[in-house]
């Protein structure tokens, strides 16, 4: 049962007269599909008079503090016995935008050990299956893209008002880079056509997620460009190094470095693009590629990371120059990759 896609047996449970207590959580440090697919689902849960409660691992950026109903959400780490407390009390899980509990750190055993019910609702590769329910594939654009299929699903299309649309339609925005990455369907173009008849507005949309950032950030991005940015060409690499002092420098916040690694990539004859950011519990890395680079593969056997195929993450312990020497050695045992 468990690796069918078998959500619709909850629509039972979602109807019933006693209605069930629904916890929704995502990956930590939320980005816009991951805060606005568990938004879009909590307003959409609202409609329908179901109890829920969203609760993020961790903050997440201002730039996503405009979605209807943001401020009901609570972060775990600043409130975490009253997030247990909620965990144990609830019937339903919902995991969104995540395939394995690890993604969600500390909050990954509480609710690994919950008498809930989970639900996964997500696009990653390789669910670990802890889940009861689940709609998950790698087909779907965005998990924001799922929670329309969901709502589909339950027949309530008609009930998505703008606010859904909007948090909806700003998950599909940012996990499709504005609808250029190839997991862009048709379907992807029909279910953001339906989001703006609904009521979303995606000049404000735009421009509340992308022309929102602080002045900081952006010198920030410049002086990584100017300064930090090594090209590799015997690999077709971009790499960015970013020390904590530099951050310090900069004063930057949580998402801030978000799209940085994307610079790289926009470089002629660059197939992969890394960020390495030596965050104060670890080093962070990304990994976005184009054609035939298996970033994922690459994040996990060298990283302890994964992700989709050509946009991957992972983390090290290490200090910041072993892993960037890691990161150039590893590369060249993937160097028939990276040459045309
Ligand atoms: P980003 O570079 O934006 O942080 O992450 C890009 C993608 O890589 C995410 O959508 C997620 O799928 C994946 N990812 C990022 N960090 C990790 C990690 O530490 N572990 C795993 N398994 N995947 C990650
Ligand atoms: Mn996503």
């Amino acid at each position: 049962m468990k690796n069918l896609n078998n959500i619709a047996d909850l629509k039972p449970l979602l109807e019933a007269a006693v209605k069930p207590k629904v916890i929704i959580t995502t990956h930590h440090k939320p980005d816009a599909d991951a805060l606005g697919s568990s938004l879009g689902l909590y307003n959409y849960f609202l409609k329908k008079n179901i109890p829920a409660q969203i609760i993020s691992p961790t903050d997440y950026g201002d730039f996503l503090k405009w979605m209807p109903n943001e401020n009901s959400v609570i972060n775990f780490e600043e409130f975490e016995e009253k997030s247990i407390d909620l965990i144990s009390d609830a019937d339903l899980i919902f995991c969104l935008d995540f395939n394995a509990l690890k993604r969600i750190h500390k909050l990954g055993d509480i609710v690994k050990l919950a008498p809930a019910q989970k639900v996964l609702i997500d696009h990653h590769l390789e669910p670990e299956g802890f889940e009861d329910f689940r709609l998950w594939t790698t087909q779907a654009s965005s998990t924001a893209e799922l929670i329309f299929w969901f709502i589909e699903l339950m027949g309530d299309v008609a009930l998505i008002d703008a606010d859904i649309a909007s948090c909806l339609y700003a998950g599909i925005v940012t996990d499709t880079a504005s609808f250029k990455h190839p997991s862009t369907t048709a379907t992807t173009h029909r279910v953001a056509a339906v989001l703006l008849e609904k009521g979303a507005k995606s000049n404000k949309i735009y421009e509340a997620i992308y022309d929102n950032y602080s002045e900081n950030r952006t010198r920030f991005i410049g002086f990584c460009l100017s300064e930090k940015l090594q090209i590799l060409k015997e690999y077709n690499t971009a790499l960015i190094v970013v020390t904590e002092d530099e951050l310090k420098k900069f004063h930057i916040l949580t998402g801030d470095s978000e799209g940085l690694v994307n610079y790289g990539l926009s470089i002629s004859g660059i197939l992969f693009s890394v960020l390495i950011v030596d965050r104060k519990v670890a080093r962070k890395m990304s990994f976005r590629s184009k054609d035939k680079f298996p970033a994922n593969e690459f994040a996990r056997k060298y990283f302890n990371g994964g992700g989709h195929f050509n946009a991957a993450g992972g983390e090290s312990m290490e200090a910041i120059e072993l892993v960037e020497a890691k990161f150039k050695e590893a590369l060249n045992q993937y160097k028939n990759y990276l040459t045309t």
